[in-house]
């Protein structure tokens, strides 16, 4: 009989879709070996931003999680997402950190790689396709599902034929944005049964609420495994729900054979979970969306969205961006809208509608992804933008990942340097995040607060501006939000006066790197300052020449929008 098993991911896409990531180990490993109980195909647990979110805001080590999962689930494969040669960071990588990283992940535990590529492009799954076979993982070849006029099923079908090849043991259908409509759903997994022999996966959000009635169809047309997850943390812009599936499949011939009773218990563990982090789950992501039908945006790109607009207190501008997407996405030769192609398309949307011009200011990722170094998009992108972007230069056919030399030593040297390296894994947790690792690895990150819910009698509101005399300066203080710190600036700086001439900083971010000292000269449209905002690293440009007179900044400030940054005279 034709059985259909599933893959969980509570412990990682469904809290990354709905809690942005914010689920804590503590709260896993309670439940973790009922979890190892219910007989699922694998578990879930790691990769995604799982990695940027534990170092970001929890500090928690990612490894320590993995790790400690590992020693209480036995019995259940415990997968995980790998981006491909951008591993669970958002840019390609060098092979010798590739190669180290996947070695290190299935090591520490992980039995099943998810692999894809943002742009289907096979090249930048290879090395990472090549090591976790080499190593003795499961190996899980993916298919990025998106619509596009240049997205046809036969497509898919080449893809997933090149991925069983090269020996991949399974192939995921991740439609990650929850646009796969029940028909399309049975279209594709019949075409595909048809050609590949290996079993075929299919991932889903609930985001347009077609989801579960694609699951059923997927079912019908022979599909192996579906991806859900415990109700509490199911539908919105997540999975569906396991329970609800196990229930919908019984006396059917894809009947999973899974404990309804044992499966209540785990969601009466998860209802309260969910209670610990009302305070960060956003309404939007708990709803079904039909305008995804229209945008393509995924799950967990529209919940990250959200915290962006809020961060820049731009939350009024959420429809104007949505509105933008699609527009930018066809632009740049449709790719599909996932990491880290949701946040090109996606910073660069708030960009083009915060900025008031479209492409006026262009983050280094979006400039990298038009250059061809994040592979071959889909269609060409539009003449016109590259031109705005690239300006003479030429872009890359090659593999990126050939462009690169080897980083592996030059990273644990840098880490030895600073006295990170504490264990093996520091060295790639400093290779995937140079900025923030330092911080993490050094014990020097909090971690987040977790916001009280708001039911009934909040708190009183706190001043988000007020001033503070230190030796004699008065400065200037602003609350940006709980754990993500304080921005403190001079307060003349804040004077009209004084403000002539200083650049602000157009967006809430991190002060990723100063190009300039004091009394340097620059000229107009230099590189004077790296902001990372939004996950991506944005150059701000001298706006006029003349001498810098004064920083107002270091690397490693947090800064919001209006912000001085530095004034050029
Ligand atoms: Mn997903």
């Amino acid at each position: 009989m034709a059985r259909v098993k599933l893959t969980d991911t509570t412990l990682r896409d469904a809290h990354q879709s709905l809690i942005a990531t914010r689920m804590r180990t503590r709260d896993m490993l309670p439940i973790a070996e009922k979890m190892d109980d219910v007989g699922f195909f694998s578990l879930e647990v790691w990769g995604g931003a799982t990695f940027d979110s534990s170092i970001r805001y929890l500090n928690e080590d990612p490894w320590d999680r993995l790790r400690a999962l590992k020693n209480t689930i036995k019995k259940t494969p415990l997968q995980m997402l790998l981006r491909g040669q951008n591993l669970v960071g958002y840019r390609h990588y060098s092979d010798d950190i590739v190669v180290k990283f996947v070695e290190h992940a299935a090591q520490t535990g992980i039995d099943i790689f998810r692999i894809f590529d943002a742009v289907n492009d096979i090249r930048n799954m290879e090395v990472s396709i090549r090591t976790a076979k080499r190593v003795g993982a499961h190996v899980q070849g993916t298919v990025c599902y998106t619509i596009s006029p240049v997205h046809p099923i036969p497509l898919y079908v080449k893809m997933a034929k090149e991925l069983e090849e090269m020996g991949c043991d399974s192939l995921c259908i991740k439609d990650m944005a929850g646009l796969i409509s029940p028909q399309n759903a049975f279209d594709l997994v019949r075409a595909l049964k048809e050609e590949i022999s290996i079993p075929i996966d299919l991932h889903s959000h609930c985001t347009s609420g077609m989801a579960p009635m694609s699951y059923i169809y997927a079912c019908q047309a022979g599909v192996d495994v579906l991806d859900t997850a415990f109700s509490p943390f199911a539908w919105g812009t997540s999975q569906p729900p396991t329970e609800t599936t196990v229930a919908a499949l019984r006396g059917t011939p894809y009947d999973t054979g899974l404990d309804l009773f044992l499966l209540t218990e785990i969601k009466k563990y998860f209802e309260d979970i969910k209670e610990k982090y009302r305070g960060i789950l956003d309404p939007i992501t708990e709803r079904i969306d039909t305008n995804v039908l229209k945008y393509q945006i995924p799950g967990g790109m529209l919940s990250n969205l959200v915290s962006q607009l809020k961060e820049q207190n731009a939350l009024d501008k959420y429809e104007a961006v949505l509105a933008e997407m699609p527009l930018v996405r066809e632009e740049l030769g449709y790719p599909p809208l996932v990491t880290p192609t949701s946040q090109i398309v996606g910073t660069q949307a708030v960009l083009n509608v915060l900025m008031g011009e479209r492409y006026k200011v262009v983050p280094k990722e979006v400039k990298d992804y038009v250059k061809g170094l994040y592979g071959r998009t889909p269609a060409p992108v539009s003449k016109e933008i590259v031109i705005k972007v690239l300006g003479d230069e030429k872009p890359i056919t090659c593999r990126p990942a050939d462009l690169l030399p080897p980083e592996l030593d030059k990273v644990t040297k840098e880490a030895q340097d600073l006295g990170i390296v504490k264990k093996p894994e520091d060295i790639l947790t400093y290779a995937l995040y140079p900025a923030i690792a330092p911080k993490f690895l050094h014990g020097e990150t909090k971690e987040e607060t977790l916001a009280a819910p708001a039911n009934g009698k909040s708190a009183a509101p706190l001043p988000s501006e007020f001033k503070v005399e230190v030796d004699g300066d008065l400065f200037n203080v602003r609350i940006i939000s709980a754990g993500s710190g304080m921005s403190v600036q001079p307060a003349e700086s804040q004077s009209p006066k004084v403000m002539d001439g200083a650049i602000t900083a157009s967006m809430q971010g991190m002060v990723l790197k100063v190009k300039v000292k004091k009394g340097d000269k620059v000229s107009k449209g230099d590189v004077v300052l790296v902001l990372e905002a939004m996950k991506m690293e944005n150059n701000i440009h001298a706006p006029h020449g003349g001498a810098v007179k004064e920083i107002f900044v270091k690397e490693g400030s947090t800064v919001g929008a209006g912000d001085a940054l530095m004034v050029i005279a």
